[in-house]
């Protein structure tokens, strides 16, 4: 395929405009084509041009509107008259797709979700041998069995990974999951042998951090949609976390900030998987919330989900109680969140969801007390609207990140 251009108009600007295009159209679905010429400020016979060179690589479908017919794309509704009919220009889900996988403690989900975000199939299974060979031969093989599914489209371009841990973006080494046990883990250099080994080729991959994937997601597609300055917060074994500041994902030189898990919030604390004492995951956590319910602190995070759910249900006084010091220390958290980032928005999400409406007046008692009047005037703490798909979604956001970048060069 090659690129078709306009007399006089320069490469890099069409590849600006099919990208801008097919980012509309992957996050807003399917729109008339005049809608798209409001957006983008371009003009109709450019982004007919446009549309069609999409269409041509597969990515979209153009469908006569015959009932909508549009005067010069402005007049919306009832003030729609005569005037040129507006194709609708609608996203390809079925043709155009990515792979997107979640790897968490114990169990990877992997997901076929297609352009515009809807998820087309998925596969999840549990793990016992956590070593990054295992984990990336297992993504390999799910990936190959969603491959096959009936429903992969002809054009399935990238694998987005999450890994519960520091990632380095540039060749997928993790750094440091200590929840897998994992130091310095050459996993994406582990998944490009193992997805060879399964004849699996042309596939770009991109691994990172679960909680800035989370935070990808709910910004993009979720309660965050719309808002600059967020923070995504998920309780789990670990907590993930990250942080969306002016717009743009906070990654700090190496790509390794916003681990807020590992804050220091007690002096001489309980000692973490990270080696340090006191880190905010082992007062909120999984296993803070077991102690708490006076569960085994190993216990599985889907029975103390359920325990937290139930007392949310049945109103469990004293259950609520007991949750009173986990309260303390998110609150004491969340205070340094707003402190430290002034957010529009801090979502709670994974076991936070649960535990959090249960607690809601305590923590807010405590961040009210300890952060500073100005940034705590303009939070919400909210729960997520993607729930435990966050992640998942993220991680497939992230590997439409090329494809929506340059079209062109992904789907030719
Ligand atoms: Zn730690």
């Amino acid at each position: 395929m090659t690129a078709r251009l306009t007399v006089g108009e320069a490469p890099d600007i069409r590849k600006h405009n099919l990208s801008q295009l097919l980012r509309l159209l992957h996050l807003g679905g399917p729109m008339r084509r005049a809608q798209l010429t409001d957006l983008t400020g371009l003009n109709r016979s450019t982004v007919a041009g446009l549309v069609a060179e999409l269409a041509a690589l597969g990515a979209v479908l153009e469908e006569p509107d015959l009932g909508l017919v549009e005067k010069q794309g402005k007049k919306k509704g009832k003030q729609a008259k005569a005037g040129r009919p507006s194709p609708l220009v609608r996203p390809r889900p079925e043709t155009v797709q990515v792979l997107a996988a979640d790897v968490s403690i114990g169990r990877v989900s992997m997901a076929l979700i297609g352009l515009g975000g809807a998820v087309v199939a998925r596969r999840s299974r549990s793990f016992t041998d956590s070593s990054a060979r295992t984990i990336a031969r297992l993504l390999a093989t799910l990936s190959k069995e969603l491959l096959a599914s009936p429903r992969a489209g002809r054009h399935v371009v990238a694998l987005g990974v999450s890994v519960p841990g520091v990632v380095r973006g540039q060749d997928g080494n993790v750094r440091f999951a200590p929840n897998l046990g994992w130091e310095d883990q050459p996993l994406g250099e582990l998944l490009d042998v193992a997805l060879a080994e399964r004849g699996i080729s042309g596939l770009r991959v991109g691994l990172a951090n679960d909680g800035d994937l989370g935070v990808l997601a709910e910004h993009q597609r979720g309660v965050a949609r719309g808002y600059d300055d967020v923070v995504f917060v998920e309780g789990e074994t670990g907590v993930g976390s990250g942080v969306i500041s002016g717009g743009l994902p906070l990654a700090g030189s190496g790509g390794y900030a916003g681990e807020l898990g590992h804050l220091t919030i007690r002096r001489g604390g309980r000692l973490c998987r990270c080696g340090a004492r006191g880190c905010w995951e082992t007062e909120i956590g999984a296993g803070a919330m077991a102690r708490a319910l006076g569960l085994p602190e190993d216990a599985d995070e889907g029975e103390v989900g359920v325990l937290l759910r139930s007392a949310a249900v049945t109103g469990n006084a004293s259950l609520v109680a007991r949750l009173d010091e986990v309260a303390e220390y998110l609150g004491i958290g969340l205070a340094n969140v707003v402190n430290a980032f002034n957010p529009q928005l801090v979502v709670l999400g994974g076991l936070l969801q649960d535990l959090y409406p249960l607690v809601a007046e305590r923590v807010t008692e405590v961040i009210g007390a300890a952060a500073l009047r100005a940034p705590m005037e303009q939070v919400q703490l909210v729960l997520p609207e993607l729930g435990a798909d966050a992640v998942l979604l993220g991680a497939g956001e992230y590997a439409w990140r090329e494809v929506l970048a340059d079209p062109v060069a992904a789907l030719s």
